[in-house]
């Protein structure tokens, strides 16, 4: 995944919650991101005692196109942080942080590697359009 010196910053932002540099995905989640690491900092800031373990990440990392996050030592209110951050990234492209939805590398779907892109990153790097398969399992 290509290197992001702006993700970076979060690692001294949020020592405590970045044991290990973790995060592998692109610019465009940078606020999502951000805006969770500030969120459960200022849970546990406020709401965990010293007793507690305090919760780590273990990966932050694109993949099947969004977001995908992995903590140590969460609760529920982080989980429910963490699933939020997930959706979001569902319509927010990689690169930019503009609205995006879900292409695909290739025609044929299966063999495909895909990403949640705006539509100009998606000609960019000669992605194909697709519908999520969710839409047609509804009801
Ligand atoms: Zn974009």
């Amino acid at each position: 995944m290509s290197e992001s010196k702006e993700l970076d910053t979060l690692y001294e932002k949020y020592p405590q919650l970045f044991p290990t540099n973790c995060i592998q995905c692109n610019n465009g989640w940078f606020t999502i991101i951000d805006h969770m690491c500030l969120t459960i900092q200022a849970y546990v800031d406020g709401e965990m005692g010293e007793e507690l373990k305090f919760p780590e990440f273990v990966s932050i990392q694109e993949k099947f196109g969004v977001l995908d996050i992995c903590i140590d030592d969460s609760d529920n209110i982080i989980d429910l942080v963490k699933k939020s951050c997930e959706i979001l990234s569902y319509h927010m492209c990689e690169y930019c942080g503009d609205e995006g939805e879900l292409y695909c590398s290739s025609k044929w779907r299966s063999w495909s590697y895909c990403k949640t892109l705006c539509l100009d990153h998606a000609i960019e790097h000669y992605y194909y359009r697709l519908y999520r398969d969710t839409e047609f399992s509804k009801g």
